[in-house]
């Protein structure tokens, strides 16, 4: 990150699944829920094949950089299941969508407030990038954005890594793509994204890595972006 032109950056762009939140975290609440659904009700164990099937054509739709993403990503599982695709769209909200938001305020990231405090204390807008309409999560992790771009919006329909998203996002801030920075959590979704549209990113992991992508603690962002103190903010990587 310090190979990177913190003053030339202008604003930020955060992917938010697994980059604002601790994703493993909220598998683990979310799995001890589904085990008790499942344990209460026997037909359950439908609901894990259902978000199994879910989650494997969305990464076959993001690879594959296919369109029509908002109908095929309950249509394909629905397919492959033999079921209605009503079924599957139900069942993704409730536990994909509705459910987690529970879990979200203790799963996430610590210092990422201090970040967006930071970022509007320096005049930097703030969007999100996501794959899944993002307003109901970022309320319930505490955190405001100023623009909100999601992979199935109409005008996107095209999942990460493909640029669009991404580019749509720079557009509607006004900037160039060197003037924006994208933090997320996965290389090859959000660094190929960032990559493709001539973005300068950020991958949030457990530890710095010797390049400068790669950085463990949101306060050492903090301290490089927005100009404040290591010291104030306790960073330890
Ligand atoms: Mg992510």
């Amino acid at each position: 990150m310090l190979s990177l032109d913190q003053a030339g950056i202008r604003a930020v762009i955060f992917d938010v699944d697994g980059t604002l939140y601790d994703h493993g975290a909220l598998r683990r609440r979310m799995r001890s829920a589904l085990l008790r659904h499942c344990l209460a009700k026997p037909s359950g164990f439908r609901t894990l094949l259902i978000l199994k099937a879910f989650r494997e054509m969305r990464e076959a739709l993001a690879e594959e950089e296919a369109s029509e993403v908002a109908v095929e990503q309950y249509a394909r599982p629905a397919r492959r299941l033999g079921i209605p695709v009503e079924t599957v769209r139900r069942t993704v909200e409730t536990w994909m969508h509705e459910h987690p938001l529970a879990y979200l305020p203790t799963c996430r990231f610590d210092g990422i407030d201090r970040l967006f405090d930071g970022l509007r204390r320096s005049g930097r807008p703030i969007a999100v990038l996501s794959d899944y309409p993002s307003a109901a999560k970022l309320k319930a992790l505490g955190l405001e954005a100023d623009l909100h771009v999601s992979a199935v919006d109409p005008e996107i329909d095209r999942l990460k890594p493909n640029p669009k998203g991404l580019l749509h996002a720079v557009a509607r801030l006004g900037l160039e793509p060197s003037q924006c920075l994208l933090v997320g959590d996965r290389d090859e979704r959000d660094g190929e994204c960032a990559r493709r549209a001539g973005v300068p990113y950020l991958i949030k992991a457990k530890r710095q890595s010797d390049d400068g992508i790669r950085f463990g603690h949101f306060d050492r962002v903090t301290q490089w972006l927005c100009a404040e103190r290591c010291d104030d903010l306790g960073v330890v990587g």
